[in-house]
């Protein structure tokens, strides 16, 4: 049988010049899981996401991703692996179309060598659609993306991210200056995402956490201070103190 959990990180550990930003960290996260990280600034959630993408390199613990070690491989064999990451700034091509935004992006796109002999078939323009209507902008496919809302621009990342197909995925604030509506739709949307695939965010906007986690874990000098589902976390003592209180 498979198991349950996609994402098992054990006793984690980066130090910058002695200083210990994530401190012997376990975290799981299982499939199909929404796992919102919060906590103050400084707490280490940043950098928690840089070490599962390879960004940064662990001075201790291990990440397993399904059956592999994470800890030691290259930032473009983890995303191989199926871990995407989005960052809280667009990396979006503003001149290009959503179309050519999202066929970009699909993996044979990717490499110099794919990209030399990539050719639009079918099968990537359907997969182009499918993905513009999941992340609502099959009306806007050929649109510049530089004239797309910031909100929309943030959902087409997200789905840059899925035509690689990731299991993981991993987004850093993404309702940062969105708008009620486009906060809705988010929600709406990492819940769908979530019905064949995991989501690792990290989130200051508690109304959102509340609409999106099925578990949240609470991060306080580099470690897990409370873990657990967001109404449990809410009565938490030592959370309102260190953070929600403020
Ligand atoms: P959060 O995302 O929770 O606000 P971060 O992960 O960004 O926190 O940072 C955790 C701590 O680690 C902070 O004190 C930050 O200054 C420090 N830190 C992060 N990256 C580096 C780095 N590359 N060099 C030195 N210190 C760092």
């Amino acid at each position: 049988m498979t198991s349950p959990i996609l994402l098992a990180v054990e006793g984690l550990t980066v130090s910058f010049d002695g200083f210990k930003a994530v401190d012997d960290l376990s975290l799981y996260v299982e499939r199909n899981e929404v796992r919102v990280v919060i906590g103050p600034n400084g707490a280490g959630k940043t950098t928690l996401l840089d070490l599962i993408c390879g960004k940064t390199r662990a001075t201790d613990g291990s990440i397993k991703f399904k059956d592999t070690e994470l800890t030691r491989l290259a930032e473009d064999k983890i995303v191989h692996e199926g871990v995407g990451r989005k960052f809280q700034t667009p990396s979006i091509y503003e001149n290009l179309t959503v179309f050519q935004n999202l066929e970009l992006s699909y993996p044979k796109g990717r490499t110099v060598f794919g990209s030399l002999f990539f050719r639009r078939t079918p099968a990537i323009t359907a997969r182009v659609k499918e993905i513009a209507e999941m992340i609502y902008l099959d009306d806007d496919l050929e649109k510049s993306a530089g004239l797309l809302s910031h909100g929309q621009k943030q959902w087409l990342e997200i789905g840059m991210l899925l035509i690689q197909d990731p299991e993981l995925l991993m987004l850093d604030e993404p309702v940062a200056g969105m708008s009620v509506v486009e906060r809705e739709r988010t929600a709406e949307l990492l819940n769908r995402i979530s019905t064949n695939r995991s989501v690792l965010v990290i989130e200051h906007d508690m109304d959102f956490v509340k609409d999106i986690a099925h578990k949240v874990t609470v991060l306080h000098q580099g470690k897990v201070l409370a873990e657990g589902k967001m109404d449990d976390i809410q009565k938490n003592e030592r959370v309102i103190e260190v953070y929600l209180g403020h």
